[in-house]
């Protein structure tokens, strides 16, 4: 009974919280004279459990993240009846390569050129096209995965030769940031370097995608272009 009734209050929360966020989507596409359908919802749910994953796609989310292929694995054992896009948003280690295929529709996190052979070697041999983001550090920040944005124009040129994989868009994660506002010209940044290098006209290279904002400033993300916001704690709550 109690965990009957703990399932009902985390979908209702979860699915309060969603209404609550698409009305911030909308609202910050509005301010930026942008479609609202031109802005996808993506949930990242790193150590939620498997019932609040289900009860956001209940509650109509069609995009779900995770950062580690391990457990994206087993909670896709219990999900795999749901007809979502599963995106890889974490470092993926290159003898992950194959599970992370097997298991994602998109991997966001791709960020140096051995990475990309490694995945279209794979997708090649499961005969389709890695579809992948790759993701930017703009802060310059040591510690931190993504390319250095000053090595992006290579990394794509390298990529550019491969046959089985496809680059949809860029991702960032910038620099933690008190006030939300401080994280605006790292987005901006992000649009414009995608603009820059769409222009590069490689086949496979198409940077439509930005995937950049999360729970603290994803409306200033959108205003400045974002195409998907990933969105953990202001949907699921802290994180367990
Ligand atoms: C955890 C995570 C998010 C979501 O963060 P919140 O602040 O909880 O919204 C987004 N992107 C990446 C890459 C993450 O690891």
């Amino acid at each position: 009974m109690s965990s009957l009734w703990y399932a009902i209050a985390l979908m209702v929360d979860v699915a309060t919280n969603l209404r609550q966020i698409m009305d911030r989507i909308a609202a910050a596409a509005a301010r930026s004279g942008r479609a609202t359908n031109e802005i996808r919802l993506l949930a990242a749910s790193k150590s939620q459990p498997v019932n609040a994953i289900g009860a956001a796609i209940a509650a109509g989310v069609a995009m779900i993240g995770e950062n580690y292929v391990q457990e994206a694995a087993q909670k896709k054992e219990h999900l795999s009846n749901a007809a979502v896009e599963w995106h890889m948003i974490g470092h993926l280690q290159r003898n992950k390569v194959k599970l992370a295929l097997r298991l994602f529709d998109v991997i966001e996190s791709l960020d140096n050129l051995a990475l990309a052979r490694e995945l279209d070697k794979e997708a090649a041999k499961l005969n389709k096209c890695a579809r992948v983001f790759v993701e930017v550090n703009l802060g310059g920040e040591g510690s931190k995965t993504g390319v250095d944005k000053a090595l992006l124009p290579s990394l794509l040129e390298g990529i550019g030769s491969l046959t089985h994989i496809h680059v949809d868009g860029l991702m960032t994660v910038p620099p933690f940031c008190e006030n939300f506002e401080a994280a605006r010209p790292y987005f901006r940044e992000l649009r414009e370097l995608a603009l820059k290098l769409g222009a590069m006209h490689l086949p496979n290279i198409n940077l439509k995608e930005l995937s950049m904002g999360m729970s603290q400033d994803f409306p200033v993300a959108i205003e400045e272009g974002a195409t998907i916001v990933r969105i953990g704690t202001a949907l699921f709550g802290p994180r367990v």
